[in-house]
């Protein structure tokens, strides 16, 4: 049993927790403080199982990976993680509050029982969630933002809402009438960090597993908008849901990923709003408060006189001549972008880390760099005219923040902005 959750885990340990294959003596806890911080624990496996992916695809001379989808991904899951600073946990709050108030029973922390009987119950509670935030447009509007890639690789897994908490918490809270709130916080983490591995391409099928697990194979079904793959598997880790409920689909003709209406953009704040614009706009096109509350809570499909779901015939066709939005790029800038994502991932872990030891001051010249890069990155990526100059200016001011002693720049960092600098700002003014 681990011993509390600021204790690091061992590599075995870690391996297995990316898989659901800690034993249930190894991950059942009494108190809500013993429970590891298995998300925050598990950024070093998501890069290595990254770097893996990369090494299999040059290795078998496979699509790699894209910098501008990949830096996307990642942005997106940093914004959904800043977020939880602000806000803790939705899911968990929910849970406790009903926990201390309505519980009917509490079954034992450490039994194998109330650890299995968790296990299926956070399953079925995705299943239901996943299945609505598909059904239901104002959710969708949320869970849209991890469809968004025309990608599939284990970056994509990373593709995170920054307002879909708000709308999942629901589905945990009948468990919190008899399940104790530490197991749930275990399984809620482990669930989702099941989900990691399944973005890839580099497996094709598991064999037998295939008819009782979520896999590689059943969830790329699920990234699919090929018409044979719409609105289906929405397991989280076991796809018998999906067979139980009639939304199981095998993997047959190639997946084409994506959106049916792809947003050709990488900027992490439209990724994140841009259905709920769309929404706001149909309402106001369309006649009547009915069809208006429709336009909200039926399927993101729906128009007036057709069915709930919307009409596959609807969805534009697949060609096979079908290409991912890629702006092209000198080697240069990609490398710029990979380059500077990681000396600035150090201040994002930073904040994850020590947000309680550090004034609020540094806090906010924190969020806020991280924020600017994230944007700039974007607009370089997106080849927006007013990249040059607002990556000179973020580089400045990102200087700016040192000399003020708000953030601390090593001697090499420096360097790097200060240069960095200088070439946008010559960028800009078309010298070079
Ligand atoms: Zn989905
Ligand atoms: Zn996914």
């Amino acid at each position: 049993m681990s011993p509390g959750r600021d204790a690091p885990l061992s590599v075995g340990e870690g391996v297995r927790m990316m898989f659901y294959a800690l034993s249930p003596n190894e991950s059942s806890f009494e108190t809500l403080h013993e429970v590891p911080n298995y998300v925050a624990q598990a950024v070093p496996y998501f890069w290595a199982m990254i770097l893996l992916e990369v090494t299999l695809c040059w290795y078998k001379g496979t699509r790699l990976p894209r910098v501008n989808d990949t830096v996307s991904s990642v942005s997106a899951g940093m914004l959904s993680q800043l977020a939880k600073l602000l806000t803790r946990s939705v899911e968990l709050s929910a849970f406790i509050f009903v926990h201390d108030r309505y519980r009917v029973a509490s079954l034992p922390w450490d039994s194998p029982l109330t650890w299995g009987v968790t296990f299926l119950g956070v399953d079925l509670g995705y299943y239901w969630f996943h299945r609505l935030a598909h059904e239901v447009n104002v959710m969708w509007a949320a869970h849209q933002v991890h469809h968004s890639s025309e990608y599939y690789n284990l970056s994509t897994a990373l593709r995170q809402s920054v307002v879909q908490p708000y709308t999942s918490w629901v589905f945990y809270l009948p468990m919190a009438l008899f399940i104790p709130p530490p197991i749930f916080i275990v399984h809620i983490q482990l669930n989702l960090l099941y989900q990691f591995w399944i973005h890839t391409e580099m497996i094709s099928s598991l064999g037998p597993l295939e008819h009782v697990l979520n896999t590689p194979s059943h969830h790329r079904v699920h990234h699919g908008r090929n018409p044979y793959c719409i609105d289906k598997n929405y397991g989280g880790t076991l796809i018998i849901w999906d067979r139980l409920f009639g939304t199981f689909q095998w993997e047959s003709e190639k997946v084409v990923y994506g959106l049916t209406h792809n947003i050709n953009t990488f900027n992490p704040w439209v990724v994140q709003y841009v259905h709920f614009r769309h929404i706001w706009r149909t309402l106001w096109t369309t006649p009547g408060w009915c069809h208006r509350l429709w336009v909200v809570i039926k399927g993101p499909g729906w128009a007036p006189g057709k069915p709930r779901l919307g009409c596959l015939e609807d969805i534009p066709k697949i060609t096979g001549g079908e290409a991912p939005y890629d702006p092209a790029h000198p080697g240069w800038v990609q490398a710029y972008v990979v380059a500077h994502y990681a000396l600035g991932f150090g201040a994002y872990e930073k904040l994850m880390a020590g947000g309680e030891a550090a004034t609020q001051a540094e806090v906010l010249a924190l969020l806020t760099s991280i924020l600017l890069a994230l944007s700039s990155y974007s607009f370089i990526m997106d080849k927006r005219p007013y990249a040059a100059p607002a990556e000179a200016a973020r580089c400045a001011l990102q200087l700016a923040c040192h000399l003020l002693q708000l953030v601390e720049l090593g001697l090499a960092a420096q360097v790097v902005f200060a240069s960095s600098m200088v070439i946008w700002s010559l960028r800009s003014l078309r010298v070079i």
